[in-house]
């Protein structure tokens, strides 16, 4: 009844891409994506814009949004590379409007390409939305991770897998891109130094928020035995905590060391070896878990301002916000 032909977009459609203006011909040239799929009309919603350059293929159903998410690859290969001192890989990053979008899109074409995915699922304006400040609040609050976050775990994968096969370990490669609402998760390496890399690569306003958070909550410290050897918790307050100890103490290594002891501490986990094997040569950094601990304590204690003296209270006690 239509006056075309029938033409609904297929469960697996292919892509629907439009490049941005100007760079149609390099986007053209740089994505085969685009091109190999010739696709049918897409629905709009299906219709997704990419951010043509040489460094990574995004693609996000607004160009308001492929230029958000674009700042947070930016974001994450600033930290990437200022904590391991390379280039990161080339990565795929799709951001979707919902899951009913997704789930209309072939993610198996990009998965063979052999590159880091990144699949971020947020509605309409939300990834705008995720502003530093706010993704403060969220990552203090429900530790919800940043796009930022998310690429800093895929590009941590890529390059443990590229460690795994230059050490002749087996343990890789990974997924390249968890099921849906799964958190990311390299076979070969502990949570918490994931979770610790990965906020190296999030924006510095949230990770001054971590710092200032586990800063007041220094008492509630996981101990670090414990900390090396647990699981990422479910429960998101106790998560923000595991997360935010984590970046702490990377962040501390950076600084008192350099990330070269990170890249250290990396290989030394990847061979299934603790922590401490890493920090036996160090400079700085005492390589026992608990010596560690204790430098670690007092090195919050002197270089993290202490959180303001709480107003006399009124009555609100025990109700911090999180
Ligand atoms: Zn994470």
């Amino acid at each position: 009844m239509s006056r075309t032909p029938s033409t609904p977009a297929p469960a697996r459609a292919p892509f629907g891409v439009a490049p941005r203006g100007a760079f149609s011909a390099l986007a053209s040239a740089l994505l085969p994506l685009a091109i190999a799929a010739a696709p049918p009309p897409a629905a709009a919603a299906d219709t997704l814009v990419t951010y043509p350059n040489i460094y990574f293929d995004l693609y996000a159903p607004t160009t308001a949004e492929t230029d958000e998410a674009a700042s947070h690859v930016r974001q994450a290969q600033r930290g990437f590379g200022a904590t391991v001192g390379e280039r990161t890989p080339r990565i795929t990053v799709v951001a979707f409007a919902s899951d009913s979008v997704r789930r209309r899109h072939d993610l198996e074409r990009l998965r063979r390409r052999g590159f880091p995915l990144v699949v971020w699922t947020s509605p309409p304006g939300e990834l705008a939305r995720r502003t530093p400040a706010a993704l403060t609040a969220l990552a203090l609050r429900e530790n919800l991770a940043s796009l930022a976050h998310d690429i800093g775990h895929a590009f941590l994968e890529a390059y443990a897998d590229r460690r795994l096969r230059e050490l002749g370990l087996s343990g890789g490669p990974t997924p390249p891109a968890p099921p849906p609402g799964a958190h990311r998760d390299h076979a070969a390496l502990p949570d918490w130094f994931e979770e610790g890399f990965a906020a190296l690569c999030e924006f510095p306003q949230v990770q001054q928020a971590r710092l200032r958070a586990m800063r007041q909550t220094l008492d509630r410290r996981l101990p670090f035995t414990r900390l090396f050897a647990m699981s990422r918790p479910a429960d998101p307050a106790a998560a923000a905590l595991f997360a935010n100890q984590s970046y702490a103490l990377l962040h501390m290594v950076t600084k008192v060391e350099t990330g070269a002891t990170v890249n250290e501490i990396a290989i030394a986990l990847l061979r299934g070896r603790p922590v401490g094997e890493a920090l036996t040569n160090a400079r700085h950094l005492l390589s026992k878990p608990e010596a560690l601990e204790a430098q670690w304590v007092e090195w919050m204690t002197a270089n993290v301002p202490a959180p303001a003296a709480a107003p006399a209270a009124k009555g609100a006690r025990g109700a911090p916000g999180r």
